[in-house]
């Protein structure tokens, strides 16, 4: 076969092994992340959910090449980036790795073009192929009319749409998105997933989501539960949903379904 610059489709894009991560707090040693194992294939798409406090941030940090584990392996694309230097780690990220924030992390001043040609500055392309692939990018997550809007010209589910658009003008090999729905109103986060669910099936984006929203968990195909910095369960979600296609049940719907069978007592037709 011959060699190409990518990795061939049968390495995993992730492939973590016994990852820990512990901060020094003065006297005291934190261990947030204890002995983690993740293959993540090309093309998945896979939310990791946890209660707060359960070290998914800090493993979409080591994921995304902003932060060192303290000891385990990382392989990106099979290169081991567990042990480069700042400047090695910056170029990975650069390359390899779309960020997604939940708080969109925009600059206020500059306009939605010039936002997404920004990661592109540093691998040297022409201005004009800059900017034509940055327009491409706002075209896909939809943005193609809002080119020089400023974000705030922008609702926030357009704003998270060009956070996207950033994120993927390097196509790069993984998009990682840490709770990008979590500023959003429910019919902007329902837009935002349909555009996650969109480049993950047609051009196949390997995307890694972090969310403590149930409903949005299943919109992706894998499920990875944290919990006190441990993996305690990584299950394929049976039937995903498909963003929008379904409305999400109000919290009345869900609530109800909780108690309708809760008797206190008697049976069912003694209530009224
Ligand atoms: P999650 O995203 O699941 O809510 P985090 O990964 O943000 O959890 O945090 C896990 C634990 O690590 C928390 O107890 C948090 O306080 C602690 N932590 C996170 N970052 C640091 C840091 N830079 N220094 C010290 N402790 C940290
Ligand atoms: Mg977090």
């Amino acid at each position: 076969m011959a060699r190409t610059d990518k990795a061939s489709d049968t390495t995993a894009v992730i492939d973590i092994r016994q990852i820990t991560k512990t901060y020094q707090m003065g006297e005291m040693k934190l261990q947030v992340l204890r002995g983690i194992d993740l293959l993540v294939g090309r093309g998945e798409f896979i939310s990791i959910m946890g209660p707060s406090g359960s070290g998914k941030s800090t493993l979409m940090n080591i994921l995304g090449a902003l932060d060192q584990p303290t000891s385990g392996q990382y392989l990106l694309d099979g290169v081991d980036v567990s042990k480069m230097s700042e400047n090695e780690l910056a170029r990975v990220r650069n390359k390899k790795i779309g960020f997604v924030f939940q708080s969109f992390n925009l600059l206020k001043r500059t306009e939605a073009l010039r936002q997404v040609e920004l990661p592109l500055m540093y691998g040297g392309a022409s201005g004009a192929a800059r900017s034509r692939r940055a327009k491409a990018a706002l075209e896909a997550v939809g943005l193609g009319a809002r080119l020089n809007h400023l974000p705030s010209e922008l609702s926030g589910g357009q704003q998270q749409r060009v956070a996207i658009a950033r994120a993927l003008v390097t196509e790069p090999s993984v998009i990682l998105a840490d709770e990008p729905t979590g500023n959003l109103d429910s019919r902007s986060g329902t837009e935002v997933m349909q555009i996650f669910q969109r480049l993950n099936r047609q051009q196949k984006i390997t995307t890694v989501f972090v969310t403590h929203d149930p409903w949005i968990a299943r919109h992706t195909d894998r499920v990875l539960m944290l919990r006190d910095g441990k993996v305690v369960a990584d299950q394929r979600v049976k039937n995903p949903l498909v963003a929008g296609a379904v409305e999400r049940p109000s919290e009345a719907e869900e609530l109800q379904g909780v108690f309708e069978e809760a008797y206190y007592g008697g049976k069912r037709e003694e209530y009224t």
